[in-house]
C-alpha cells in the first residue's frame, strides 16, 4: 500500500473510483445505498462543510431514528459516529477551528474562545479567539471580528492558492463559526450579529445578505407562533427547575421586536441556510471550472443547549427543525444541478443540567463549586504569599486554563501553581491540575483519541503563545456553570467524551456508504476533502489523516490497495 502523490495519479484514481464498482463486490460488502445514482465522474464541484453547533455524538445517536429531512440523505454516505475533538479545550473557537484547517488547536492557536493576554493595554485582558486586540479602541465595548490569531491555513485558503479562482464562503450564526472555517482569505463572510447578518470590518454586505436581512427584519417585526411538538418530543416536554430559570417546555414561540428569541430558536438555522443558497446563486458556487467551498457553521443547537439543556422539548424540537431544513437546503443544491460532496459535523458535543440528570438516573453530576475559581485561589494564595490578591490568579471561568500575574518570578510562580494544584486537588469537583511544563512535556497524542490521557487531550489544545500556566479539569458530569441563569443552564468545554465526540457524515451523490464506529478525529476532514477535489497539499501540513470516503473497492485518498 502506497500514497499516490503526483496529481495526475490522484486524478486516475479518482476516476477510477468514479467507475461503477463491480455489482457482487459491492453486495457483498454493504447493502445498496437508497441513492441509486452514480457518483459523478471527476471531482466535486462545490464542497459543502457543515459544522452544527454543540451537536454531540450523544444527541446524534439519540434522534438519528426521528429524522426524516437532510439527515437521512447524510446517514446515507460515509457515517463516522464517533468522530472526535480530540483536544480537551472542547470549545465553539478551537472546535472550529479543527474542521477545515486538519489541525488540533496546539497548531491553529486557537486553545479556547477566550484566553488571557497580559501585554493587551486598551480594555480588559481577555482576549476573545476571533478579535482583532490591535483594533480595540479605548471606552469601546465592541470588538473587531476577525480571524488574525487563527495559526494556520484552512481548506478554502489551499484551494485558492492552488487556483485563486475558487472561491471561498462561510456563513454562520457566530463570527467565530464562520472565521475559523473560512480563515484570512475569504471571498464573502457573514454572521448573526444582534438583529443582522454582519460582515468583516470594511466590507460592504452583498445583495444577498442585504436581502436576506430584510426578510428577516419582517418576521422580526412580525413574530410567529409556536413550532409544532412531534410526538416523539412529547416524553421530554416537562418544565424542570434549574436555580431560578425553568427550562424544558419551552416551544419557540417568536414575540414581535425579539431578536433573542430569534437568535435561541431553530429560526436562526433556517435563516443561515436560506443565506448560504442565496450565496450560491450570487457567488455561482459549483459553476467554477475549480471546486468551490461553502462553509456553514449553524449555531442554534449551541444556543438552545446552553438555554435550554440537551434533554427537554427544546432540543427536540431544535433538530427535528434542522433536519427538515438541512433536507430543504439539500434539496435546493440539487435543483441546481450541482455536484456537490457535503461533510457534517460539530466542534464540541455538550451535556445536559445537572437538575434533569438527577431525575434520568444520573445521580452523580453538580454544578461546579465557588472554590475553583481563580478568585478563590488568588485570595488564598494571596494572603499565603504576602501578595496583592487582585489578578494574582486569572481565568475565563471555573475550569480550563489560568494564568499567574506575569511579573512573578519563575520560581515563586513555580511554588504557587504547586500550592494552587493542591488546593485545587482537594475539592470534590477537580479531576485533574497540570502545568503547562507537565502538559508541554507529553508528546503530541497519536492513535485512537478514544485512549488517549487526560495530559495528551490537554497537549493536543495546548499552545504556548495562548495557552495558561496549569489547566484545570473538572469531574466527569460536573457543569461549569456554578449558578444558572437565563440563557445559560448547560455548556461544555470538558475533556470528557460527552464533550469530545461528535458525528462526522460524508455524503456525495451515488457514492457507496457504510458506517464506521471506531474514532477517528475532526481533524482528519480536511486532508479527507483534500483528497477528494484531488488537492495536493505539503507532507506534514496536517494533522490529521485522509479517510477513505469510499465504501467500496475504490479510494478516495488515492492510496492503491
Ligand atoms: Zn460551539
Amino acid at each position: 500500500m502506497f500514497r499516490v502523490k503526483a496529481l495526475t495519479r490522484y486524478a486516475a484514481v479518482l476516476l477510477a473510483c468514479a467507475a461503477p464498482i463491480l455489482p457482487l463486490a459491492a453486495q457483498e460488502v454493504s447493502p445498496a445505498p437508497a441513492v441509486s445514482q452514480q457518483v459523478p465522474a471527476g471531482a466535486p464541484k462545490l464542497l459543502v462543510a457543515i459544522s452544527i453547533d454543540q451537536f454531540s455524538a450523544d444527541i446524534f445517536a439519540q434522534y438519528r431514528q426521528h429524522f426524516t429531512g437532510g439527515f437521512v440523505r447524510l446517514t446515507q454516505g460515509a457515517v463516522f459516529p464517533a468522530g472526535y475533538q480530540s483536544h480537551a479545550a472542547t470549545e465553539t473557537c478551537p472546535g472550529h477551528s479543527t474542521i477545515l484547517t486538519g489541525n488540533r488547536p496546539a497548531h491553529t492557536g486557537i486553545i479556547a474562545n477566550s484566553w488571557i493576554d497580559q501585554t493587551v493595554t486598551t480594555g480588559p485582558k481577555v482576549v476573545y479567539c476571533a478579535e482583532d486586540v490591535s483594533k480595540r479602541t479605548a471606552g469601546s465595548r465592541d470588538y473587531v471580528a476577525s480571524p488574525v490569531h487563527l495559526l494556520v491555513p484552512t481548506l478554502g485558503e489551499w484551494m485558492k492558492k492552488a487556483n485563486p479562482a475558487a472561491r471561498n464562503i462561510a456563513v454562520s450564526g457566530k463570527d467565530r463559526g464562520a472565521l475559523m472555517m473560512g480563515g484570512h482569505d475569504i471571498d464573502q463572510v457573514y454572521w448573526w450579529k444582534g438583529k443582522q447578518f454582519v460582515t468583516l470590518a470594511g466590507r460592504q454586505l452583498g445583495p444577498t445578505a442585504v436581502a436576506q436581512n430584510a426578510e428577516i427584519d419582517r418576521l422580526l417585526a412580525k413574530g410567529a407562533g409556536e413550532f409544532p411538538l412531534p410526538a416523539y418530543c412529547r416524553r421530554a416536554d416537562r418544565a424542570v427547575q434549574a436555580g431560578d430559570v425553568s427550562v424544558g417546555n419551552g416551544h419557540f414561540a417568536l414575540k414581535a421586536g425579539e431578536p433573542e428569541q430569534f437568535r435561541v430558536s431553530p429560526r436562526l438555522d433556517r435563516a443561515t441556510l436560506d443565506l448560504a443558497v442565496k450565496l450560491v446563486d450570487e457567488q455561482k458556487l459549483g459553476r467554477n471550472t475549480v471546486p468551490d467551498l461553502l462553509a456553514v457553521s449553524l449555531s442554534a443547537t449551541d444556543y438552545v443547549g446552553h438555554a435550554t439543556g440537551t434533554e427537554g422539548a427544546e432540543m427536540c424540537i431544535q433538530l427535528t427543525q434542522l433536519d427538515l431544513a438541512l433536507g430543504d437546503f439539500f434539496a435546493s443544491l440539487d435543483k441546481r444541478g450541482i455536484d456537490y460532496a457535503v461533510v457534517l459535523t460539530a466542534d464540541h458535543g455538550g451535556f445536559d443540567i445537572p437538575e434533569r440528570l438527577h431525575e434520568q438516573g444520573l445521580e452523580k453530576t453538580s454544578r461546579v463549586g465557588p472554590e475553583v475559581s481563580a478568585e478563590a485561589l488568588s485570595a488564598t494564595l494571596g494572603k499565603r504569599y504576602g501578595l496583592e490578591p487582585k489578578s494574582l490568579i486569572l481565568s475565563d471561568g471555573p475550569a480550563g486554563d489560568y494564568w499567574l500575574r506575569k511579573d512573578l518570578d519563575i520560581g515563586l510562580k513555580g511554588k504557587i501553581i504547586d500550592d494552587a494544584s493542591a488546593i485545587l486537588m482537594t475539592s470534590p469537583f477537580v479531576e485533574k491540575v497540570l502545568s503547562a511544563a507537565e502538559i508541554a512535556a507529553t508528546p503530541m497524542p497519536q492513535g485512537s483519541p478514544e485512549t488517549w490521557t487526560l495530559a495528551e487531550r490537554a497537549r493536543a489544545s495546548y499552545n504556548p503563545l495562548h495557552s495558561g500556566d496549569f489547566v484545570v479539569m473538572l469531574k466527569r458530569g460536573v457543569v461549569a456553570i456554578p449558578q444558572a441563569r437565563k440563557g445559560y443552564v448547560a455548556t461544555h468545554g470538558s475533556p470528557w467524551d460527552y464533550d469530545r465526540r461528535v458525528p462526522i457524515l460524508f455524503w456525495r451523490k451515488g457514492m457507496t456508504g457504510f458506517e464506521q464506529p471506531s474514532g477517528v478525529e475532526t481533524v482528519d476532514i480536511a486532508p479527507s476533502l483534500a483528497a477528494l477535489i484531488g488537492l495536493k497539499i505539503p507532507q506534514g501540513a496536517f494533522d490529521g489523516r485522509c479517510l477513505d470516503l469510499d465504501g467500496g473497492v475504490g479510494n478516495t485518498c488515492g492510496v492503491v490497495k
